[in-house]
């Protein structure tokens, strides 16, 4: 006999509803319809572990099949099943009243509509024109019925001949969506939502290589991986378990450098593991390959409010079910629980690290370049993992040794603090570009720190405020002398007459150089220092990179690059030009310099030192030290 009813809602368009505004996300139905079955299934092996179902529980997999000629998409388990009862009250009353309640909540907004999911079973009207459940329960003497819906608020209830216990949901889907009639469609779906579901989950079977073609063998084709390594003990894993599910993750990734296996039951329940990769430069493209799941079942990629920003440059996967899904992102954002979730994963972050720093520090300097950007990126932007991270943060020298804060601190602090007490710590971005730099410093006995990395110049803005005392200038920002000044400089001893003729006659022999202005100064640096040096203001060169890297601030990058062209007034051939020039009147002086072959020189060699000598300037150059080589030996 043929019962027929009303579904228990009071709002007849739901069904229009449900086709409507969850249309952009409808291929989450088969998620929720393969999670239904799998949780019947794993109720039924609950219910068998204590006893009260005393049957055979048999073969449990989950199967997903299509029939193309019928039009149908059939998800089948072997768990609980429901009886007439059950259906009516999980099914007509439950399931689709808190569907209902959904919607009237967001009717207004369809947006928040939108992107949700957490419709349940109803979500399979997405894609259908009709449903059936066709379903045994698995208590004793079970009638097994069939329940058939038609997309409107009337359904028909029938009692069936079925022989094995469980549920088949058969889905007529409708024509608008045929492509999930498609094997490759379904495929992909599956590998997307249910690829570590705890239970197997069969779709077709198996094919192998034979005689130049697929062919299908009798094997079923389980598509998941029902004990993902997230969710083992840690105690059972070997570093190769987490590097194999590394791959099956990503599979053309490069190898990660250390995983942190999350595991918290209280106050929130949560696993996952956590891979720092190898990133290399930009951060951008790093983000959003953190996978959420809830008890398996894949939700997201995109963990932005889960985990703190710059965490999502992790890879791997967070499993929780206490993160709320069926909510928008900014609830999720102020949500307490999410708040605390994020936090403490950001202090299990800290935690790993600092433990590999305690247990195994040339592994992490080892792999210091490659974690250094993260590193970095979370001093930066989290005042508590700045906390934690100071004390296992290194930084490089040019000897390629690394340092923590403190230690280094200790290593620079007698010879490279000046005469106000200021701490300075010297960097270079190139080692190459800046070499003649280096020079001078390392001649002083200074020691200076590699610091080339994409986050760099934020970064030691950030420890100039944490660090007391402390300045971090280039190597090329100034002379050396400048840079860490111990006494007060000698006084330039020069008459305005003076200064001014010396400044002409090297400013008429600067190059034009686009975008790049000179400012001439003159300094008594002793006959031993170099005649000419060109450097640039470690404060103007800084607010240039900062804010070449943040949009809207691009007027400082239109801005020319001033560089300083420092005069040496001790060194000889400088002094000697002094007195050449102090009468001399406007033409006469360009006269003179034109003439003069060996300030052109000076000035080349100061600016070949600086990379800046180049093109047409370089070729002259090269010409004239070719001409000057004496042949004859
Ligand atoms: P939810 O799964 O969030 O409870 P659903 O709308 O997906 O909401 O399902 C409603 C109820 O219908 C489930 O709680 C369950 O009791 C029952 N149900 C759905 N699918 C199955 C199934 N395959 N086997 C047994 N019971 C099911």
């Amino acid at each position: 006999m043929t019962q027929k009813g009303k579904i228990g809602v009071t709002t007849d368009n739901i069904f229009p509803i449900i086709k409507k505004f969850l249309y952009s996300d409808h291929e989450i139905f088969l998620r929720e319809l393969v999670s239904n079955a799998v949780d019947a299934t794993q109720k039924l092996k609950t219910i068998s572990s204590v006893g009260e179902f005393k049957g055979e529980l048999g073969d449990l997999s989950v199967r997903v099949s299509i029939d193309e000629k019928a039009g149908t998409l059939t998800i089948s388990d072997r768990g609980i099943g429901m009886t007439d009862e059950e259906i009516n009250k999980y099914i007509n009353e439950i399931a689709l009243s808190s569907a209902n309640d959904f919607l009237d909540k967001y009717k207004d907004n369809s947006n928040a509509i939108i992107g949700h999911f957490g419709l349940g079973f109803y979500s399979a009207f997405m894609v259908s024109k009709k449903v059936e459940i066709v379903t045994k329960s698995y208590k004793e003497d079970a009638q097994a019925v069939k329940w058939s819906c038609e997309g409107s608020p009337e359904y028909t209830i029938e009692k069936i001949e079925k022989e094995s216990r469980g549920t088949d949901i058969v889905l007529y889907i409708d024509d608008e969506n045929k492509e999930f009639l498609k094997k490759e469609k379904i495929k992909s779906l599956l590998n997307k939502y249910c690829k570590f579901l705890p239970i197997p989950i069969v779709f077709g079977k198996k094919q192998e290589w034979k005689e130049d073609k697929h062919v299908e063998t009798d094997e079923d084709n389980i598509i998941n991986n029902t004990t993902p390594a997230w969710t083992r003990k840690p105690t059972e894993l070997k570093d190769e378990d987490y590097l194999n599910f590394y791959r099956e993750l990503y599979p053309f990734s490069e190898e990660p450098l250390f995983w942190i296996h999350l595991n918290v039951d209280f106050p929130f329940n949560l696993t996952g593991i956590l891979y720092f990769p190898r990133i290399k430069s930009n951060i951008d493209l790093q983000r959003n390959k953190i996978q959420l799941y809830s008890n398996q079942v894949f939700v997201t990629d995109s963990v932005e409010g889960i985990v703190p920003e710059f965490l999502t440059l992790l890879h791997g996967v967070i499993d929780s079910p206490d993160i709320p899904l069926n909510v928008s992102r900014s609830y999720l954002q102020s949500d307490h629980n999410v708040k605390k979730i994020s936090n403490h994963i950001s202090k299990k972050v800290a935690d790993r690290l600092e433990e590999i720093f305690k247990k195994e520090r040339t592994q992490l300097e080892e792999k210091w370049d490659s974690l250094k950007l993260f590193i970095e990126y979370g001093m930066l932007s989290d005042e508590k993992f700045y906390d934690r991270a100071k004390s296992f943060s290194l930084v490089k020298n040019l000897e390629n040794k690394y340092f923590t804060l403190d230690e280094y601190k200790t290593l620079i602090q007698e010879n490279q603090t000046d005469k106000d007490g200021n701490l300075v710590y010297l960097y270079t971005s190139n080692k190459d570009d800046q070499y003649t730099f280096i020079d001078d410093a390392k001649n002083k006995g200074y020691d200076v720190l590699q610091m080339d990395g994409q986050l760099d110049v934020h970064w030691v803005g950030l420890l100039e405020q944490k660090i007391e005392k402390s300045r971090f200038i280039r190597v090329d920002s100034d002379t050396i002398e400048n840079i860490i000044v111990k006494e007060e400089s000698a006084k330039v001893d020069l008459s305005e007459k003076q200064q001014e003729a010396l400044k002409e006659v090297i400013k008429s022999q600067l190059p034009k150089i686009e975008k790049i202005e000179f400012m001439i100064d003159l300094k008594a640096l002793g006959a031993d220092s170099r005649p000419i040096q060109i450097t640039q203001n470690e404060f103007s060169r800084r607010m240039k990179e900062m804010s070449s890297m943040q949009p809207g601030m691009s007027i400082y990058g239109e801005m020319p690059d001033t560089y300083q062209v420092v005069l040496n007034i001790d060194h000889p051939i400088i002094a000697k030009t002094i007195n050449e020039t102090e009468a001399k009147e406007k033409e006469d002086l360009m006269q003179y310099a034109s003439d003069n072959k060996t300030l052109h020189q000076l000035i080349d060699l100061a600016l070949l030192s600086n990379g800046m000598l180049k093109g047409e300037a370089l070729s002259d150059f090269i010409k004239r030290n070719y001409e000057g080589l004496n042949t004859d030996k």
